[in-house]
C-alpha cells in the first residue's frame, strides 16, 4: 500500500473522523489571503503576538525548512454535553481542548500519530500549519464565509496538523456540501466586535479569542471590551447562529473533568481563588495562558462583571481596585468606572 495510504488508515485506526495529506504547494492561495489580510488590517502586524502567531504558525516562514506536506486529522467535539454556565463564556473547542488531556482518545490518537510518524522515519511538525486550509484542499470539508471548517457534522471539528518532509497526498473523495447561500451573512452580522467585516476575512486583531488569550502583556483596548460580552476564552458567536450548524451538535458523551472544571468557572471563583488552584484547575486546561500569566483570567473576569453586571459584582470589583497585579487593579478600575457611567453604580 502506498505510504500516504498508510498514514491515512492508521489515522482513522486511531480514532481520527478523517484524515487528508495535501502537498506544500496547495498553500499559496491561502498565503495570498493572509498577506491580504495584512494589508487590509495593518493593526494586525502593528500587534506583536499575533504577527509572531501568524509568522510561526500560519505563514509560509513559520514552516520547517523541510516541509514538503501536511498531514491534517479531523476530531469532531460537537457530540460532547457542555455545562450551560459555561456556554457564552468559554469557546466550545476549548472546553473539550484534548491535547494535554491524557487518556481521552484523541490526545492518544495523537500520541499513536506521533509514533507511527517516528516508526515511518518521517520528520515532523506538530500543530502548525494552516489547518482549515488543508482540511478543505484533502476534500474532507469547505470553508464557509465565518472562516470556519465545515464538514457534514458542522463546523465543531478540531484539527491536527502534522508539517512533514516527505511529498506525499492523500485526497479524499469530496463532501458533498450546500454552499453558503448567497444573501446569507449571519455570521458577519453576529460577530460582536466587528472582527468579521466581510465573507473569508477576518481582522484577527479584533477577533475576541485572540483578543482573549494572545495579549500577553497588556489588556484588550478599551473600546473593545464592552463588544467581547461575556467570553473569557474564545468565541463562538459566528459558528452559533450559522444555519449550517443547525441541529448539527449532538449532546450526549461527557468530556473528561469537564464537569468538575466547570464547578470552578464563575466568575467570582476565577478572580478570587489562590494562584494555585488557578492554576490546577482553569490553567492547566485552557494552556494557551501560561501560569505566569495567568493574571490574564483575573482581568478577563472583572471586563465580564462590567459588561454583564449584576449587583453581586459590585464588591469583587471594588476590592480588585487594589489589587497586586497592576493590570488586574488597570482592569478593575475600567470596570469601576464602566459601571457606574453604564449602569449607574453608586460608590
Ligand atoms: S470568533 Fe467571534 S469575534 Fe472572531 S470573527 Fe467569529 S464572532 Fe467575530
Ligand atoms: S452564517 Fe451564513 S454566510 Fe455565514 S458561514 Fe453560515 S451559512 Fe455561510
Amino acid at each position: 500500500m502506498a505510504l500516504a495510504a498508510v498514514i491515512h488508515d492508521k489515522a482513522v485506526e486511531f480514532g481520527f473522523d478523517g484524515c487528508g495529506i495535501v502537498k506544500m504547494d496547495a498553500f499559496e492561495e491561502h498565503f495570498d489571503h493572509v498577506r491580504e489580510r495584512f494589508r487590509l488590517f495593518p493593526e494586525i502586524a502593528e500587534h506583536r503576538q499575533l504577527r509572531e502567531y501568524y509568522m510561526a504558525v500560519v505563514m509560509p516562514e513559520g514552516m520547517p525548512d523541510y516541509a514538503k506536506a501536511v498531514i491534517v486529522c479531523t476530531v469532531r467535539y460537537g457530540k460532547y454535553t457542555l455545562p450551560q454556565h459555561m456556554i457564552g463564556r468559554v469557546g466550545k473547542a476549548y472546553m473539550t481542548d484534548h491535547r494535554r488531556e491524557e487518556g481521552t482518545v484523541f490526545y492518544e490518537a495523537v500520541q499513536n500519530m506521533h509514533a507511527l510518524l517516528d516508526d515511518l522515519g518521517i520528520r515532523y511538525t506538530y500543530d502548525i500549519g494552516p489547518a482549515r486550509w488543508a482540511a478543505m484542499k484533502t476534500g474532507l470539508g469547505v470553508l464557509r464565509k465565518n472562516n470556519f471548517f465545515y464538514n457534514e457534522h458542522g463546523s465543531w471539528h478540531w484539527l491536527e496538523t502534522w508539517v512533514i518532509d516527505r511529498e506525499l497526498e492523500y485526497l479524499n473523495e469530496p463532501v458533498a456540501l450546500p454552499p453558503c447561500p448567497p444573501q446569507c451573512g449571519k455570521c458577519i452580522d453576529a460577530c460582536p466586535t466587528g472582527a468579521l467585516t466581510e465573507a473569508h476575512t477576518l481582522n484577527a486583531a479584533k477577533c475576541i479569542p485572540l483578543n482573549t488569550y494572545l495579549r500577553y502583556d497588556s489588556l484588550p483596548p478599551a473600546e473593545l471590551r464592552p463588544y467581547m460580552r461575556g467570553w473569557l476564552y474564545g468565541c463562538d458567536a459566528c459558528q452559533d447562529v450559522c444555519p449550517m450548524n443547525r441541529g448539527k451538535w449532538e449532546n450526549g458523551e461527557p468530556f473528561h473533568r469537564l464537569d468538575e472544571l466547570s464547578e470552578h468557572m464563575r466568575l467570582e471563583d476565577i478572580l478570587t481563588m489562590p494562584d494555585e488552584r488557578l492554576n490546577e484547575m482553569v490553567v492547566k486546561k485552557y494552556w494557551y495562558i501560561s501560569k505566569r500569566r495567568s493574571w490574564i483570567w483575573r482581568a478577563a473576569a472583572l471586563r465580564v462583571m462590567a459588561v454583564e453586571y449584576e449587583p453581586k459584582y459590585k464588591t469583587y470589583i471594588q476590592n480588585a481596585l487594589g489589587h497586586p497585579h497592576e493590570s488586574v487593579a488597570e482592569m478593575a478600575a475600567w470596570a469601576w468606572g464602566y459601571i457606574r457611567t453604564i449602569h449607574g453604580v453608586t460608590e
